[in-house]
């Protein structure tokens, strides 16, 4: 029997392809939230190797119940409440949505007990809704007391030693225009790479952005790790 999901996958990675330059590495998160087991397994038999969930019991029971397949990364991409922290830092092995000090404090302590190093993004809030977490930096431009606060936050998180920050992580506004979207990941790289030169030892280039709505935007502008869920699986019930 065909595997359900190659084909939509395929297709995925057909357009991540063609928006990619050649230089370009972008690794391809599938985001199996509220998806069951069996079709985490049959991305996984088409190949995909990074499992992205935003729930901390889901990811918990998905690790255990996956054990065996020892290959697998798991990008934990959800906002984390400061009680669930032990689970992402026993669990996860990529954290994409850092979007305040004591999370990354408390993070960096309950990885100490186990000497685990924790890659992370820092989570931007570029857009400036004021739903959206993450930290402040839709003026990071125009406003030096908005950039210094980020510079301060960032210079404290790289004294954790159990955190290490692999680069930045937004999401665009919902139900905007692709004008819009795309400034969005536009001013996230421009962001990234003034840090890079600002911050001696930021060594931290990489950008997660792009979900099923926009990976292609996202990759045209510098996007190494997109987050795609719906394109692959499916409308999520
Ligand atoms: C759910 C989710 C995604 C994937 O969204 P799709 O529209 O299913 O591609 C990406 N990033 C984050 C942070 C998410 O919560």
């Amino acid at each position: 029997m065909q595997n359900p999901i190659s084909q939509t996958l395929e297709s995925v990675c057909q357009r991540i392809n063609l928006a990619t330059n050649k230089t370009q590495a972008v690794t391809l998160i599938a985001v199996s939230k509220t998806q069951p087991i069996e079709k985490i397994l049959q991305a996984y038999a088409a190949g995909i190797r990074d499992f992205g969930e935003n729930r901390t019991v889901e990811l918990a029971n998905k690790v255990k119940a996956l054990a065996h397949l020892t290959d697998i990364s798991w990008h934990f991409i959800g906002n984390l409440q400061t009680r669930q922290s032990l689970v992402v830092a026993e669990h996860a092995d990529y954290f994409h949505a850092l979007d305040r000090l004591k999370i990354a404090q408390r993070l960096d302590k309950q990885l100490q007990t186990t000497n685990k190093i924790l890659p992370v993004f820092l989570q931007i809030n570029i857009t400036g809704e004021p739903s959206k977490s993450g930290f402040a930096a839709n003026r990071w431009q125009h406003d030096s007391k908005q950039r210094e606060q980020l510079i301060a936050n960032i210079t404290t998180i790289m004294q954790l030693d159990n955190l290490k920050i692999l680069g930045l992580m937004t999401m665009a506004e919902f139900n905007t225009s692709a004008d819009i979207t795309r400034q969005t990941f536009t001013d996230l790289r421009q962001l990234s790479e003034f840090l890079q030169t600002e911050i001696p030892e930021f060594n931290a280039p990489e950008l997660s952005m792009g979900m099923s709505g926009d990976f292609e935007l996202a990759i045209a502008e510098g996007a190494t790790y997109v987050r795609v869920g719906q394109a692959i699986f499916g409308e999520r019930q």
